[in-house]
């Protein structure tokens, strides 16, 4: 069977965290400090704090920017639940927009619309590493008449004085829009290296801050260190130093920092990174010229003048089926030993958030991409002759399915 996504384990990722193991400081220490510093240096983000994954470094944002009862946050509908599980969380409502008919991520005249007074915060996804159009997002919360709706509740909504700019990054560690990578094209970027993620860490994650030059980095690194440690004004290994046992809780904190297990990880992905979107690259430009001459294939959109991806997923779109057909073509290419995978179901079709009200019909161009979608693998020991496989399983797949149908 080829694999979806393996995580790459091998000796040097061992021996790295044998490391940490045998040092006798396995929990947050120099490893994740040093890590945040190359994730700041790598994405030139103003500072970084690594957490234990993307959904707590969104928890401990929102409840920091002060998001909560009566506010509202835009998100895609074509997404993965943690974007709206950790809005509900915090008290606050999902506003869910549809994707924009280009591709898989949101629309901008679509949040445009969705903008309300109670409108706190934009979390666009780069669905599948691709950057959301962050230069229209980034101008619109900045457009006058949409600045004289924005009511501030809290300071640092005060001091920003508009609407917040968060990047849902979970795909696109490493993309780029203007030479710039995700990490520094918006106000926040929250990243995942969760196991299946181009990076890993096994679990994990980081948030990295990109906020206006008046608010004070330092400050918030300093703050957002203790915040993910229950407040407590020293971590563990600045209590080990020098009888330094005293500490103070300043406020009720979370509990979601990073280990060194998880940071010795994350720095040997880090220093191979390159090399790991070198390979993926090509593996998308494979299946591209593969697929682009399949009459029944759509190819996505993955680079543009001023885009690049990561290359996180490759989302091959089956022209003119359904759902329906689209599972039979799933259950055909795995019974030729390939796993695939669909990425995503849109958000109103699950339960939680259909019980909240939410319509599939109301979001048609995120059902239109869902249908028809199927995620290849892609990673970096894929190799060439395995890419053919893939390609081989999938159009005897589709052809048997659309031969059937008599197309
Ligand atoms: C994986 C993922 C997340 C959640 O990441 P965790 O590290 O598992 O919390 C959030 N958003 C998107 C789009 C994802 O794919």
């Amino acid at each position: 069977m080829i694999p979806f996504s393996p995580p790459r384990i091998d000796d040097k990722v061992i021996d790295a965290v044998s490391e940490v193991l045998r040092s006798g400081w396995i929990t947050t220490g120099p490893k994740t400090k040093l890590f945040e510093k190359q994730i700041t240096n790598y994405v030139d983000s103003k500072c970084t704090i690594a957490v234990n994954s993307w959904t707590m470094g969104m928890h401990v944002f929102l409840h920091w920017w002060g998001i909560g009862e009566g506010d509202e946050v835009i998100i895609p509908a074509y997404t993965y639940c943690a974007t709206a599980n950790t809005i509900i969380h915090a008290g606050a409502k999902p506003v869910m927009v549809d994707c924009d008919p280009s591709g898989f991520n949101l629309s901008i005249p679509a949040v445009r619309e969705a903008i309300t007074e109670r409108t706190k915060a934009i979390v666009a996804v780069d669905i599948a590493g691709f950057p959301c159009s962050y230069n229209e997002i980034n101008d619109l919360v900045k457009e006058e008449q949409i600045k004289a709706k924005f009511h501030a509740a809290t300071d640092v909504q005060k001091k920003l004085g508009r609407i917040i700019v968060i990047s849902d990054a979970a795909h696109s560690f490493g993309a780029q829009m203007n030479g710039k990578r995700t990490g520094s094209l918006t106000d926040v970027s929250i990243f995942s290296f969760h196991a299946v993620k181009n990076l890993t860490t096994a679990e994990g994650g980081a948030i990295s801050f990109n906020l206006p030059d008046d608010f004070d980095h330092e400050s918030i690194y300093r703050q957002f260190s203790a915040k993910i440690l229950h407040g407590q004004s020293k971590d563990a290994l600045a209590k080990t130093v020098n009888g330094n046992w005293r500490y103070d809780v300043e406020e009720p904190g979370f509990k979601c920092n990073m280990t060194d297990i998880q940071a010795a990880i994350g720095l040997v992905e880090l220093e191979r990174y390159q090399e790991n979107l070198d390979r993926r690259k090509q593996i998308f430009e494979m299946y591209d010229r593969f697929f682009s001459n399949e009459y029944w294939a759509d190819c996505p959109i993955h680079t543009t003048t001023d885009k690049t991806t990561s290359y996180h997923l490759y989302q091959l779109r089956i022209k003119g089926i359904d759902e329906e057909q689209r599972d039979l073509i799933i259950q055909k290419i795995t019974e030729k030993g390939v796993s695939v995978n669909v990425h995503f179901i849109p958000l109103p079709l699950l339960t939680a958030y259909r019980n909240r009200g939410f319509k599939m019909e109301n979001y048609p161009e995120a059902y239109a991409k869902f249908k028809n979608e199927v995620s290849l693998p892609v990673y970096y020991n894929l190799t060439n002759e395995e890419v053919q496989i893939v390609c081989q399983a999938v159009k005897e797949a589709v052809e048997h399915v659309l031969g059937r149908q008599n197309y």
